[in-house]
């Protein structure tokens, strides 16, 4: 978890002498451990707030059509995981953001407006702008801003900006509070959130706002939403360069076996990987999450990688924690240290490498240094004259083992192939410069062993 402190005044330069001037302080902070909403020092979110009875309206932009109404900004609920369109607002992908404002129906003082959102990327991160206003002028239209008009030029005074991305990735749970330690942030009948995209090379990065709040000063204290009984493990390797941590809210019976095996299996493994697959500028995540989802919100699929967090499917683990669970997890590290997504969008003529080197790879390292006794990517002469290099996971994991067998003089085929990878540059001219060989001429050699 990673927190942020950022201090904004409102007072004008002109008016520091005045009276009762507000300090308003914005914190901001991610957290990608967990199953449920979880942040250091900033609270759930609340059901009964002020938001939930006002008025809510888009004041500009284009919402997705994937996203839910506002409605799911007020509602009390947080949803389910951190990919989900439906338990969302956001705005349209390639869009710059826009504004949503909301009428609370009198001014009231207001102690903190917090705001929440989760996805894996960069629709995680939230950066807008906090403007309130009151309802003393009669002329002041709450909702609409003429066109490339700001705001402040429309009668919003501007309370806090907010900026929650951090230089770690940007995926996770994402919450900003709006205070004032000294007492209210102000007395406002209305507020707008002027939303920003948080990337401006991805198209998919308008901030997925799962819920906002907004706390009156008289509140008691709003009620909140409750936190299921949260389970992890932690553990670093030994030398603390990297850490993990392991949910296992959804599977506490995994818990015995994720420390005999996983836990050692991930020690040892997790840096012997990184040390395999060095490229120029690449540093590997240093924390890495795994949590354990049921079945159903897998797909159909055992585990994944997004990011530098692994998706572990507990029913799948539960069945096979004695045969196949810990080598599913050297390959999804695998994928982590890959991070051929890191660089999404960043330089015009990057391209991404084929789907069999994006798994290739990962078998290639599970199946013949991991587990090689278990011969599982192993082919009999026949099923070889018929094999396709390209056929992605094992099959080609039986290629690229056998050209580093045969054309690695110098022991950095594999780590040369994996950065052209990583960095854009992949293509089937690759091998030639490698090897000496075309593709095609080692697929060939390869299956005529
Ligand atoms: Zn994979």
């Amino acid at each position: 978890m990673k927190s942020l402190l950022l201090f904004l005044s409102t007072v004008c330069t002109a008016s520091l002498a005045s009276v009762a001037s507000a300090e308003v302080v914005v914190r901001c902070q991610q957290s990608h451990e967990s199953s449920f909403f979880q942040f250091d020092s900033i609270p759930l979110p609340a059901i009964d707030d002020a938001a939930a009875g006002g008025n809510w309206q888009i004041v500009r932009g284009k919402p997705d059509n994937n996203s839910a109404p506002l409605s799911v900004l007020y509602d009390g609920k947080i949803p389910s995981n951190e990919d989900s369109p439906r338990e969302n607002f956001f705005f349209a992908p390639g869009t710059a953001g826009g504004c949503i404002a909301v009428d609370l129906g009198r001014s009231i003082d207001i102690a903190q407006v917090a705001t929440y959102s989760w996805h894996p990327a960069n629709r995680a991160p939230q950066v807008y702008t906090l403007y309130g206003a009151d309802d003393s002028d009669p002329k002041f239209s709450w909702n609409q801003i003429a066109e490339n008009r700001r705001p402040d030029q429309e009668g919003w005074k501007s309370i806090a900006h907010v900026d929650s991305r951090t230089d770690e990735l940007p995926g996770g749970q994402h919450a900003a509070l709006t205070s004032d330690p000294t007492g209210a942030i102000g007395k406002y009948r209305y507020l707008l959130f002027e939303i920003d995209q948080t990337a401006n090379d991805d198209p998919f990065a308008n901030t997925f706002f799962s819920e906002i709040d907004i706390v009156a000063r008289q509140d008691a204290g709003p009620k909140r939403i409750e936190a299921p009984e949260l389970r992890s493990l932690r553990f670093s390797t030994a030398d603390e360069s990297y850490h993990f941590t392991v949910d296992l809210t959804a599977a506490p019976e995994l818990e015995p076996w994720s420390q005999s095996v996983l836990q050692p299996t991930v020690q040892l493994w997790y840096p012997k990987i990184v040390a395999m697959l060095p490229s120029e500028d690449f540093v590997a995540p240093k924390t890495v999450r795994f949590r354990f989802l049921p079945g159903e919100k897998m797909e159909g699929v055992p585990a994944y990688a997004r990011g530098a967090t692994i998706s572990l499917n507990a029913s799948w683990f539960n069945r096979e924690k004695k045969r196949e669970a810990a080598g599913a997890v050297v390959h999804e590290m695998v994928h982590v240290v890959q991070a051929y997504q890191s660089g999404r969008g960043r330089g015009q003529n990057r391209q991404s490498p084929p789907g069999w080197i994006v798994e290739g790879i990962p078998d290639y390292i599970r199946w013949f240094l991991y587990e090689p006794q278990s011969q599982g990517a192993t082919l009999s002469r026949n099923a070889l004259a018929k094999a396709k290099h390209d056929a992605s996971y094992r099959v080609s994991a039986n290629f690229i083992d056998w050209v580093l067998r045969t054309h690695d003089d110098d022991g950095k085929l594999l780590q040369q192939l994996n950065a052209d990878a990583r960095h854009g540059r992949y293509s089937s001219d690759t091998w030639k410069r490698l090897t000496g060989k075309t593709e095609l001429e080692l697929a060939d050699l390869w299956r005529n062993q």
